[in-house]
């Protein structure tokens, strides 16, 4: 397979060929989805050691008719080959802004940042800019309460182009967090330079912290760095209390992971915020 840039080139490495109707069943239910409304956005909150929810991350979700829930992992892969994200991801940054403008505005939740995240394509997209653009001037939301997450690769293979996108998204006061953060291969130097702001320590060194000690070793030498770096350092898919106490242990603030909820509607979001505190 041709090198696609993440995860485009793992799912065509995983498919087998008799899948491939599959395939394109699929990708002319997701061009259909948007308007039939049947993609909606979960929220799933980012909590400090005080127990304040920081963020709520957006994650897209998608109900089809007659399969049920569809994974993002197997949709946004299809939708990134597709171009289909272009439409989707804005439509995604304008219903989270909406949803948290409505939050926040009728001070139905106390203020927090939405942190969407942001797939290869749309963000080497040459519209991108312009459409982040408008959408926050159409809701009227304030740029400096969005946090868009992308993945280190981009930097990696696309360093020019994503600097200047970078350094574009930080003058408007966006953040930026580096996701999956661990899993690919930044050097120290070339971050450095990039206006990022937040580490998302990937999932997979969260796991087993009590037992694996080289994770207890990335997770820390990651802490290290964003404090050297004057960054904030997220850890996701925390699921324990094990974990969580570790990670407090080793200095990491941020906590996100199914120990405090998965990833709810915006209806429930509202109902269980104050039970969101870390213990
Ligand atoms: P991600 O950005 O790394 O998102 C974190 C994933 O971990 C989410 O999976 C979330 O539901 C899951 N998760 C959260 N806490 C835990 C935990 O404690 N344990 C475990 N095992 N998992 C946890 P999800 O929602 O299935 O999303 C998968 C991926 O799809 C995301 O990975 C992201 O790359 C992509 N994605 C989701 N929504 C969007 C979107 O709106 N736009 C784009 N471009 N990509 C999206
Ligand atoms: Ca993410
Ligand atoms: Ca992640
Ligand atoms: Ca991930």
């Amino acid at each position: 397979a041709k090198d696609r840039g993440g995860q485009t080139y793992m799912f065509y490495d995983q498919l087998h060929p008799e899948q491939l109707p599959e395939r394109h069943m699929l990708e002319s239910d997701l061009r259909k989805a948007l308007d039939r409304g049947e993609l909606h956005l979960n929220y799933q909150p980012i909590v400090d050691v005080e127990g304040v929810v920081t963020a709520a991350e957006v994650l897209l979700r998608w109900s089809h008719p007659e399969r049920g829930f569809v994974s993002p992992s197997k949709f946004i892969p299809l939708a990134e080959e597709s171009g289909l994200i272009i439409p989707i991801g804005e439509w995604v940054l304008r219903t989270a802004c909406l949803q948290h403008l409505e939050w926040t505005s009728k001070q139905e939740l106390p203020h927090f940042k939405l942190s969407v995240n942001v797939s290869l394509r749309q963000f080497l997209n040459h519209d991108f800019l312009t459409s982040v653009d408008r959408i926050l001037e159409q809701t009227g939301f304030n740029p400096e309460s969005l946090i868009l997450e992308i993945t280190e690769g981009y930097v990696h293979k696309h360093v020019e182009q994503a600097i200047f996108v970078l350094k574009q998204l930080d003058k408007r006061g966006i953040q930026i967090a580096v996701d999956d953060f661990g899993t690919g291969y930044s050097s120290l130097s070339r971050l450095k330079t990039l206006p990022i702001h937040i580490l998302k320590i990937d999932r997979s060194f969260v796991r087993h912290l009590q037992s694996d000690s080289t994770n207890v070793s990335i997770v820390q030498a990651v802490i290290q760095m964003g404090q050297s770096m004057n960054l904030k350092v997220m850890a996701e898919g925390v699921e324990t209390v094990e974990e969580l106490m570790q990670l407090q242990a080793l200095g990491c603030t941020q906590i996100q992971g199914y120990l405090i909820t998965p990833p709810l509607p915006a209806k429930e979001f509202v109902a269980q915020y104050h039970q969101f505190a870390m213990m």
